[in-house]
């Protein structure tokens, strides 16, 4: 399986809204085989669509023992709050404060196509948030206030020049 490019801020797919999953056959499940890898290469806990360059609502994941598929993703419930550290495979992992809800609820169907709902708390709940929002367009610095974003690109920019 290929490892695929990893899209970065501020390529244009990762502000698109994904396209909805419609066709669950054998080239999904080795799409999903390619973003697993890709993740586990880049250390990452949960990697969308957008992030190689498919502007589409799908993402997996590995964070704290939830492993999963997510296609069509959508947070039918949260509940609490929590303020913790977040960061971005596409962004450099430069992290930054995010305030998100502590539980989260994702209902999703599966590669296979099937409908699921899974509840998570901490940081696969934050995973759930974050992952889910890349297939709506959304990065976590657009829930930043604007100095703190600014702050994170800023970073990011300079350490791409460091490499
Ligand atoms: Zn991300």
């Amino acid at each position: 399986m290929p490892i695929r490019k990893i899209t970065e801020y501020p390529e244009k797919v990762l502000a698109e809204i994904g396209k909805p999953v419609t066709v669950f056959d054998e080239e999904l499940e080795n799409l999903c085989a390619d973003m697993f890898e890709t993740m586990y290469e880049a250390e990452g806990v949960g990697l969308a669509a957008q992030q190689i360059g498919l502007p589409m609502q799908l993402f997996v994941m590995d964070c704290e023992g939830v492993k999963l598929v997510a296609a069509n993703p959508e947070i039918i419930a949260t509940t609490g709050e929590q303020s913790n550290s977040e960061g971005c495979l596409s962004i450099g992992k430069v992290p930054a404060i995010v305030v998100r809800a502590e539980r989260a609820t994702l209902r999703a169907q599966d590669a296979k196509g099937e409908w699921f709902e899974h509840t998570a708390e901490g940081y696969a709940a934050r995973c759930f948030q974050h992952e889910t929002d890349h297939c709506n367009g959304k990065l976590f610095i657009d829930r930043l206030p604007k100095m703190r974003r600014d702050m994170v690109v800023k970073r990011f920019r300079k350490e791409k020049n460091w490499k």
